[in-house]
């Protein structure tokens, strides 16, 4: 027994090394491989990455990127689970995301309903049995759902905004025709000012080599504060956060570096970027876009739209946004201003506030 657990020790030691070249910690390593080899078998089969994440005492988007690597690298296995709304059972059938579908059906109770991934998806992870065979004992529906109860679950949609999910499985999507309920999404985006003019003014190649530096700085800017870049359209960048929190405080994050950005580079007034931000927060449906998953609706649009009326140097946001009692805090590092606008396609005007960060 001894042997067959040193055996096992260095299977799991081998396997969590690979984590090296992704620049994860060594410590952090040595902690997982711990977690790995010595946490009893049920923390390990269908486990709540809040669970993980409090013993590795890591925050949940660090523990998540590291789980979404070791899926990668086959040291865990990914399951997305659906709560009935009716029963409350799990289903435990889908293994990918493309194993989802707009309709769910309860395999238990037979109700049929809207798959919502805010609050029925849900994520889990399990060791791989390559690298340890849980005992049957491990299977322990009461004790998840304490751990449940304890740390809240990871929901479906948290994993499509997780940056490294997406960049490690961009192939992981729901099947084409197929689309999941939102209930909350913030819709993020951004576009520069006057890039028309410096394009002209600088040249394509030292135009584009300053939109760069914006595209690395919003990127990097989105993904620290939980979200993730859906998709850029020529120079701007549309991102999506599961809380308008993270949305409000990246917006706010993107106009002061952008503005240390044009200091850094010293440039010109005339060549100096001018990010324009516009937010909306409320239900959308996500679904697969030339291959590629992506977020539809009404929120989407508005969003957008509300980008296209500011007129740089700002954020805009919506009513809807402005009215979570979650963003209160961040808005007291803000003056605001508050317009009534014609949206494009809407036909009476909606309130709009444009908030300036001190
Ligand atoms: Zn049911």
């Amino acid at each position: 027994m001894l042997k067959l657990h040193k055996v096992r020790k260095q299977v799991i030691a081998k396997a969590v090394a690979v984590l090296d070249s992704y620049a994860v910690d060594p410590a952090i390593q040595e902690k997982l491989a711990h977690l790995l080899d010595e946490q009893p078998g049920r923390e390990l089969y269908r486990a709540n990455p809040r669970l993980l994440a409090t013993h590795l005492r890591l925050p949940e988007r660090e523990m998540l990127q590291i789980l979404v690597i070791a899926l990668k690298e086959g040291i865990v296995t990914l399951n997305w689970e659906i709560e009935c709304p009716a029963c409350h059972g799990l289903d435990f059938r889908p293994k990918h995301l493309s194993d989802l579908r707009s309709l769910h059906t309860c395999p238990a109770c037979n109700h049929v309903h809207k798959t919502d991934a805010d609050e029925q998806v849900r994520v889990t992870f399990s060791i791989d049995e390559r690298l340890r065979k849980l005992e049957p004992e491990a299977d322990d529906p009461e004790f998840r759902t304490r751990m449940d109860r304890r740390y809240g679950v990871v929901s479906g949609h948290r994993m499509l905004t997780l940056q490294a999910f997406r960049d490690l499985f961009p192939r992981e999507t729901i099947p084409p025709n197929e689309s999941l309920l939102i209930r909350r999404v913030a819709i993020l985006f951004t576009d520069l000012a006057g890039s028309t003019a410096l394009y002209s003014r600088r040249g394509d190649s030292r135009a584009y080599d300053l939109v760069r530096k914006h595209f690395d700085l919003l990127f990097q800017l989105v993904n620290e504060h939980n979200g993730v870049v859906v998709k850029t359209i020529g120079d701007a960048v549309m991102g999506a956060f599961t809380t308008p929190v993270d949305a409000l405080r990246a917006a706010i994050a993107m106009h002061q570096q952008i503005v240390l950005l044009n200091q850094q580079l010293s440039l010109p007034s005339e060549d100096q970027l001018i990010l324009k931000i516009g937010i909306d927060v409320g239900p959308c449906i996500s679904v697969t876009l030339n291959d590629r998953p992506d977020y539809f609706g009404i929120t989407v649009n508005t969003a957008a739209r509300v980008q296209a009326t500011n007129q740089g140097n700002n954020i805009a946001v919506t009513e809807a946004l402005m009215q979570d009692t979650s963003v209160e805090k961040v808005l007291q590092s803000c003056t605001w201003q508050r317009r009534d606008q014609l949206l494009k396609g809407l036909a009476t005007p909606v309130v709009v506030h444009y908030l300036f960060p001190n």
